[in-house]
């Protein structure tokens, strides 16, 4: 008689279940971000020399609409004439021009949003960036100039990489309910002196609409942070199912791999009996 040997194991790579923010809204996205330094070519003349991110003030504010916000390791890009950047699309040295060819210090995952901290824009924006629209191939790439630190008697610009963000995740100045004085993709909002003034505290700013929260979501850069594997015994097999999109299904007969992508990517789905032990785990 054939004896069935059914083994699963389960690796998440996720192992934190859902946080919830302040506001009350459950935080089960992430938007991994990679600052990029822009120094000049003998690596002695850099943009925003303090590393300054506003990781705070941006991992509030995206807290309404369920983000979880992770920066990543700095990288350094040098390139003089990239210091100093323009902001139209015919010129040379523009947030176009780096995120648009390889070789600028971007992180390789395409998922992750690449933002430049640069010296200055020509026309004295705070930050520029790609616009993601609806419909058409997601746009990556924010610009961040050194005046964003001094703003306000140095105080700081402090909502300007969330504002940036926005533009990548599909929101702009004027639509899906952008107006007011405190609305985060608003160009002339108030802006937070620090954390306390942002919503859901103090003067409620840099506030961010349903219609805005469900576009930002439906972008592919936020990636579900529960992914849930579940193996059920089924007539003696087993059945895998996991909820979150996004994520590969991968299996192994040895933790120490190779881990290779499953042949079925549905879920649920039925695993066929073998002899061997397998392991499953979700990668993304
Ligand atoms: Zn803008």
């Amino acid at each position: 008689m054939k004896q069935i040997f059914a083994c699963a194991a389960m690796v998440l790579f996720s192992l934190l279940g859902p946080l919830t923010s302040a506001s009350g809204q459950t935080i089960d996205r992430r938007l991994r971000i990679q600052p990029i330094q822009v120094c000049s070519d003998d690596g002695t003349d850099c943009a925003n020399t303090n590393r300054i991110l506003f990781s705070a003030e941006t991992t509030k504010i995206w807290a309404q609409a369920g983000v979880e916000i992770e920066m990543l390791p700095w990288e350094q890009f040098y390139g003089t004439p990239w210091l100093n950047l323009t902001t139209s699309i015919f010129d040379d040295y523009t947030i176009y021009g780096l995120a648009g060819s390889p070789g600028h210090g971007q992180n390789p995952d395409p998922t992750v949003i690449n933002v430049w901290f640069v010296k200055s824009f020509n026309n004295g924006a705070f930050g520029h960036s790609l616009q993601t629209s609806p419909g058409i191939a997601q746009r990556n790439g924010v610009g961040i100039a050194d005046n964003s630190f001094s703003y306000n008697n140095g105080i700081g610009r402090r909502d300007v990489l969330a504002h940036e963000l926005g533009h990548n995740l599909g929101l702009d100045h004027t639509t899906l309910g952008a107006i007011g004085n405190t609305n985060l993709m608003v160009p002339g909002r108030q802006t937070p002196d620090s954390t306390q003034d942002i919503i859901p505290d103090g003067q409620q700013l840099d506030f961010l609409g349903d219609l805005q929260i469900a576009q930002a979501r439906s972008t592919s850069f936020l990636i579900p942070l529960d992914a849930r594997l579940q193996i059920q015994a089924s007539n003696g097999c087993v059945v895998l199912s996991w909820e979150a999109s996004g994520f590969t299904l991968e299996s192994a007969v040895s933790s120490e791999g190779p881990w290779q992508n499953f042949p079925a990517q549905t879920s649920p789905q039925v695993v066929p009996c073998t002899n061997q032990c397998r392991l499953f785990r979700l990668k993304h």
